[in-house]
């Protein structure tokens, strides 16, 4: 992750710690509240069931409660697939 001092939305000096509802540590921002999510790579699916597509109901910050795709850095999602992978592996 690339070392950052100061937010760029207000100029204050930032802090790195864990934001309430999240389990990463963000460079946060206590003079306007922003939470600056820096990923090297955003993925993303739009899941159908049913004739229907699914979305997913944000439970943090930023835009907390507003609906988004589903979507994971891609260390987050490599990692997922590999449980995945691993987990059929065990039930053969
Ligand atoms: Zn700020």
């Amino acid at each position: 992750m690339r070392i950052m001092n100061f937010c760029s939305q207000c100029g204050a000096r930032v802090a790195q710690r864990i934001p309430a509802g999240d389990n990463v540590a963000r460079y946060v921002c206590d003079a306007c509240g922003t939470i600056h999510y820096r990923t090297e790579l955003v993925v993303g699916c739009v899941p159908e069931h049913e004739g229907a597509i699914v979305l997913c109901r944000r439970a943090i910050e930023p835009r907390h409660g507003f609906w988004t795709v589903r979507q994971a850095s891609w260390r987050t999602a490599r990692r997922c697939s590999r449980r995945r992978h691993a987990n059929r592996s065990r039930r053969r």
